[in-house]
């Protein structure tokens, strides 16, 4: 894309782009903040000419506030369990107890297993996230991040969604921060600031009734901020919500960043349809009433929505991810010319996406996640969760040719059959010592 670029003076000349464009990207560049719901919206809704000028605008704002180093993490997600008391319209991961039975639950042991494993190949971080459990205990919750710790100290434990902290801190009784003060003595490290979809109850009502409110949300992330927990921040969009909610999704996060700078990261997710329920002929939502949902982003929509997010949240978030899992490595490379500086992390395993109809695998190694970044003539960086810089690979042809002949290269690249080594989502429904059945609590102890 860049080379086909047309400088940002002459498109912002255009009769084409509009005032209202112009002046939001000479303010941002020169400094200022985009702060007003309608600019966003118009951000979002631009033509063909304004969207190029935004890209540009995104790239260079990119480059004055993080510059080329193109960051991730070697890290691996571990889903423990796809039973589900909750029913959201977009995921075709999770299953009903009374109704499937291809219901897991990992035992703990199973859990630190695949924690050592990651370790031992140079993860520095797991991501643990998963279904809610029928009669779960909260302070399993505990159990699995302290079992994690005391046998790999150094992993960051990256876990729990809101809606995760709140359905433990319910079933314990207790207020969100003393139970999130319980958590961090146990070994968590940060939170994913996932179940956040679009932050308004309209939306939320429609596509995932029952899901956590907008307040609870909220509450969650400036509790953990408050007690010095980092979180990451997400946005899944191309479903039932207009660009005004995207508009108003954004700024909401621009907000709750000034007032607490807990958000090491945005992360915007665009909506896999393939497999998830309310994008299937005759799904109802609340009320039996249907649901009309889009199939996902298009592509455009996809780079500009990244684009903008640089734009608004750039000064307060530094860090823009984009998701090789839900845009592919091709895609994410034209989105990190639009704005984006990280590629998110190797996951080794990754079942929500795939359940859901994405194409792009479970894991992408490091000198993969390098190669696509020196395609772009920036400088690959290994980073920990919370974006300190662990390995800088600057241009150094010795080292590349050690790396292509596999001398120098990390233990996950090095890793054949990936998916017999690591399992699969496909595998581990039908995995008979995994199943979920009524003894499943005694696993968590
Ligand atoms: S998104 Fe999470 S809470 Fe909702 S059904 Fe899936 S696993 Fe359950």
């Amino acid at each position: 894309m860049a080379g086909a670029r047309r400088g940002l003076e002459s498109l912002l000349r255009l009769p084409s782009v509009s005032s209202t464009v112009k002046n939001a990207l000479d303010s941002v560049l020169s400094g200022g903040i985009i702060s007003s719901p309608e600019v966003v919206d118009r951000l979002l809704n631009a033509g063909p000419d304004e969207y190029e000028a935004i890209c540009v605008a995104a790239d260079e704002l990119r480059k004055a506030q993080v510059g080329d180093a193109v960051s991730f993490v070697v890290n691996r997600n571990i889903n423990f369990t796809n039973v589900c008391v909750k029913r959201c319209g977009f995921c075709a991961f999770s299953r009903d107890a009374k109704k499937s039975d291809e219901g897991y639950v990992l035992p703990i042991k199973e859990v630190v297993r695949r924690a050592s494993e990651a370790k031992a190949l140079g993860a520095t971080e797991v991501c643990i996230q998963a279904g809610l459990l029928p009669h779960m205990d909260g302070v399993k919750y505990l159990h699995l991040v302290a079992a994690i710790k005391e046998a790999e100290p150094s992993l960051h434990i990256h876990a729990y969604s809101p809606e995760e902290i709140l359905y433990g801190s319910k079933l314990m009784d207790l207020p969100v921060s003393e139970y999130l003060k319980h958590m961090k003595g146990a070994g968590l490290g940060s939170l994913p600031g996932t179940s956040a979809e679009i932050l308004d109850k309209e939306v939320r009502n429609l596509i995932s009734p029952g899901r956590i409110s907008v307040d609870n949300w909220l509450e969650v992330i400036r509790t953990a901020h408050g007690l010095g927990i980092p979180t990451t921040s997400t946005m899944m969009y191309g479903h039932a919500e207009k660009m005004s909610h995207v508009a108003r999704h954004l700024l909401l996060l621009q907000q709750t960043q000034r007032e607490t700078q807990g958000f090491t990261e945005f992360v915007p997710l665009s909506f896999v349809s393939e497999h998830a329920p309310m994008a299937q002929p005759g799904f109802r939502g609340p009320r039996a009433k249907p649901v009309t949902v889009r199939k996902g982003p298009s592509r455009v929509e996809r780079i500009l929505v990244h684009a903008v997010s640089r734009l608004v949240l750039g000064r307060f978030i530094p860090n823009l991810q984009v998701s090789w899992v839900k845009e592919g490595l091709e895609d994410a490379k034209s989105i990190l010319e639009c704005g984006a500086n990280d590629l998110g992390g190797t996951l080794m395993n990754e079942s929500i996406s795939t359940a859901a109809g994405s194409r792009f695998g479970q894991l992408q190694t490091p000198s993969q996640l390098k190669a696509a970044i020196r395609e772009l003539r920036r400088v690959p960086v290994e980073r920990s969760t919370t974006y300190r810089v662990l390995r800088r690979f600057d241009v150094d042809p010795a080292a590349d040719e050690r790396e292509a002949t596999g001398a120098a290269q990390s233990p996950l690249d090095q890793v054949q059959d990936h998916d017999e080594r690591f399992g699969s989502y496909a595998t581990l429904i039908h995995d008979e010592r995994f199943k979920y059945d009524n003894d499943f609590s005694t696993r968590l102890t």
